[in-house]
C-alpha cells in the first residue's frame, strides 16, 4: 500500500499488517483514572459504571518499506465484521 511515512516524510510503500491490541497495564494513566470515577456514588447517576462499546477500533500496522519504521493507523470507525488484510483501503 503507498502511503505517506511521518519519518521519510512523503509517501512511500508500505507492508499492512492488522494491530493486536497489547495485554492491559492496569496501572496505565488512564485506567487510574477511570478507576477513581468508578469511586463513590457519582451523584444521583449511580449505574452508568460500564460503556458497552459497540464493535472495535479497527487499526492497522503500517510499516515503511524505506526506513522499515512502524505507525499506526485507523481504518473506518467502530466495525463489527473482522478486517481483511491484503485487500486495498
Ligand atoms: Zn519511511
Amino acid at each position: 500500500m503507498n502511503t505517506y511515512c511521518p519519518f521519510c516524510k512523503h509517501h512511500t510503500s508500505h507492508n499492512v499488517k492488522l494491530a493486536s491490541k497489547g495485554r492491559a497495564r492496569s496501572m496505565a494513566v488512564g485506567n487510574r483514572k477511570h478507576e477513581r470515577k468508578l469511586l463513590g456514588h457519582g451523584g444521583k447517576r449511580a449505574g452508568e459504571k460500564t460503556v458497552k462499546k459497540q464493535g472495535k477500533r479497527q487499526k492497522v500496522t503500517l510499516e515503511c518499506s524505506q526506513c522499515k519504521k512502524k505507525h499506526e493507523r485507523v481504518v473506518g470507525t467502530r466495525t463489527k465484521k473482522k478486517l481483511e488484510v491484503g485487500k486495498e483501503n
